[in-house]
């Protein structure tokens, strides 16, 4: 019977925030909450920031957050991880049940880490990303190809599944390598800043040589910082389109993306 419900959920991802960097979380421009996978019949939770649990009720009210399958972190910075102990919380039931599974970084936990110590017993799950992880859930594989360049340690991921696959670049400098290691039909991108001045993001300019190499079916940019909000995330989109002849998005807080629909976008 729960099979057959699996069977009906749409293959979606919902972004639980479009916004990153200092001004926006502290205004909160955009929201924060890192972005939502249900993908064939799993959930997976990646990057909840500052507000996301938040935001999760909101954007998904009839969900129930105990049945996130996977949480995970790319990286420890607060507009990535802030809200991550809360969730860990919420899923382990305050420890009264051994549940959850949570993937991050070796510096994500201990001295200097994020994730509270005394909830990792509570985790049915924990795994230490490391360049090349691979990680099976029932049908969905999640992969960690190879390591980002940024201050802290960093990885994006691909998840494949069916007849196709979803990758996720996070913050990180640009380097050639990137092009092979995320190739994907859906392809999200951080882009925080406008200028390619900051050697610890990605630019529009570094977005346009990704999306160009790996050619998607449909790329998706997200987690704007101000020069982006600015200029105007859908002006920045249409512009990579152009350039790149490949359609581009530019996320939305709380929108539902459905899968289908993405992949026939082109
Ligand atoms: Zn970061």
């Amino acid at each position: 019977m729960s099979r057959k419900v699996q069977e009906q959920q749409v293959d979606e991802i919902i972004f639980l925030g479009t916004g990153g960097a200092r001004y926006v979380i502290a205004k909160q421009l955009r929201a924060t909450g890192g972005i939502f996978f249900r993908l064939g019949g799993k959930n997976i939770l990646v990057d909840p920031g500052p507000e996301s649990y938040l935001r999760f009720l909101t954007y998904l009210p009839k969900f129930n957050p105990e049945k996130i399958d996977m949480v995970i972190l790319t990286h420890k910075h607060i507009d990535h991880s802030a809200d991550v102990n809360v969730y860990l919380d919420v899923i382990t039931e305050g420890g009264f049940k051994k549940n959850g599974f949570l993937v991050a970084p070796a510096d994500a936990f201990g001295k200097g880490g994020v994730v509270f110590e005394y909830l990792l017993e509570f985790l049915k799950e924990i795994k230490v990303i490391k360049a090349g992880l691979d990680i099976e859930l029932d049908g969905l594989k999640v992969k960690f190809p190879i390591r980002h360049e940024h201050r802290v340690e960093t990885y994006g991921f691909k998840i494949s599944h069916d007849n196709y696959s979803i990758s996720y670049i996070v913050d990180t400098k640009f380097f050639p390598e990137l092009i092979d290691a995320y190739r994907a039909d859906i392809v999200i991108l951080s882009l925080l800043k406008l200028e390619p001045s900051d050697i610890d993001h990605l630019s529009v300019s570094d977005c346009e040589n990704i999306i160009a190499g790996i050619k998607p079916k449909v790329a998706i940019i997200t987690h704007f910082g101000m020069t982006i909000i600015r200029k105007g995330p859908w002006n920045i989109a249409r512009a990579l389109r152009t350039k790149t002849g490949v359609t581009v998005l530019a996320a939305e807080d709380g929108k539902h993306y459905e899968i289908k629909k993405l992949l026939s976008s082109g």
